[in-house]
């Protein structure tokens, strides 16, 4: 039997409604006018009133945000990262993230404030995860804001991750995100639907996939040299690794299409909106290994 198919089954979805601790990812992508890439403001503000109000239902809430390399190559009047050589262009890119996330943050925290939601900024590296005390520490950190309220704000730390010790993509980080504070659900928005069989883009008879059981070969390998938009940095294939680290660690993963970022509330209502990935939490689900692999599989 298939791992996946084309049929809405309601009792996940309905599970959905109880879930309690609650990661959500937005790309770069969602968050700026494809036309300049500045920044969507409305879009922005939809998102957190959205978070503000999953946070007044007594819900943990969590953000994954992207969007510091975009906000800061704008802000220094770069349109492309192209340098002489490698070290120049990290060195580029990492000066461009230092001010967006600055940047990014001032507006999260405006946004934040006219709900009375205090928000925080946690960046994290591999080294977060893969170091035992900082694993620990972050992981305290991250109670310790849920428990007083706390809305904690997510990115890579850009400015200093270099290919050694970066995660790489928000997909992937937002998943270890979840892994690491025991969410119940995450849910990753994007410019997609969701998952498909083929892309849609390009195969007028690619079908939809409302709900993934069981992640197989076969549907891991589906996503594999898709690169999805030019912004950002994951496509299909990473919305698939952030799937395994997930639902291997329990966590249940939805992709939906940020379009209209009223979605998010309907997910949790437990309607049929983007891929529902079930969670099937593996023995001993070794989140540091996992993370010490990356880039190396
Ligand atoms: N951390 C990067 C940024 O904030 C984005 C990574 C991603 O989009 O996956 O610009």
């Amino acid at each position: 039997m298939a791992a996946f198919n084309t049929e809405k089954k309601p009792a996940a979805r309905e599970a959905v409604r109880e879930k309690r601790r609650i990661v959500v990812k937005i790309g770069s992508s969602s968050l700026q006018h494809a036309q300049t890439g500045d920044l969507d403001y409305i879009r922005l503000e939809k998102l957190v009133r959205e978070l503000c109000d999953i946070r007044n239902q007594g819900k943990d809430v969590i953000l994954v945000t992207s969007g510091a390399i975009a906000a800061g190559r704008k802000a220094v009047g770069i349109r492309e990262i192209t340098g002489e050589s490698p070290e120049r262009q990290m060195a580029v890119k990492q000066a461009c993230a230092a001010v967006g996330q600055a940047r990014l943050m001032m507006i999260y925290q405006k946004l934040f404030a006219e709900y009375n939601q205090v928000a925080a900024q946690i960046l994290m590296t591999k080294n977060t995860i893969v170091d035992d005390l900082n694993r620990f520490n972050a992981h305290n950190t991250f109670s310790q804001l849920l428990e007083m309220g706390v809305i904690p704000i997510v990115n890579e730390n850009d400015t200093v991750a270099t290919y050694e010790i970066e995660i790489g993509d928000n997909d992937t980080l937002s998943a270890i995100v979840a892994a690491l504070v025991d969410a119940d659900l995450l849910v990753l928005l994007s410019d997609i639907d969701g998952l498909y069989t083929d892309d849609p883009r390009q195969n007028p008879d690619a079908a939809f996939i409302p709900q993934v059981d069981e992640l197989t070969e076969e549907l891991l390998a589906m996503g594999k040299g898709s690169t999805g938009s030019n912004v950002g940095t994951g496509g299909m294939n990473t919305k698939l690794q952030a799937a395994r680290i997930a639902t291997g660690s329990g966590v249940d993963m939805v992709i939906a299409n940020s379009k209209d970022i009223g979605i998010l509330h309907r997910i949790l209502d437990g309607r049929e909106e983007g891929t529902l990935f079930v969670s099937h939490r593996e023995e001993g689900f070794d989140l540091p290994g996992f993370v010490n692999r990356l880039h190396r599989q």
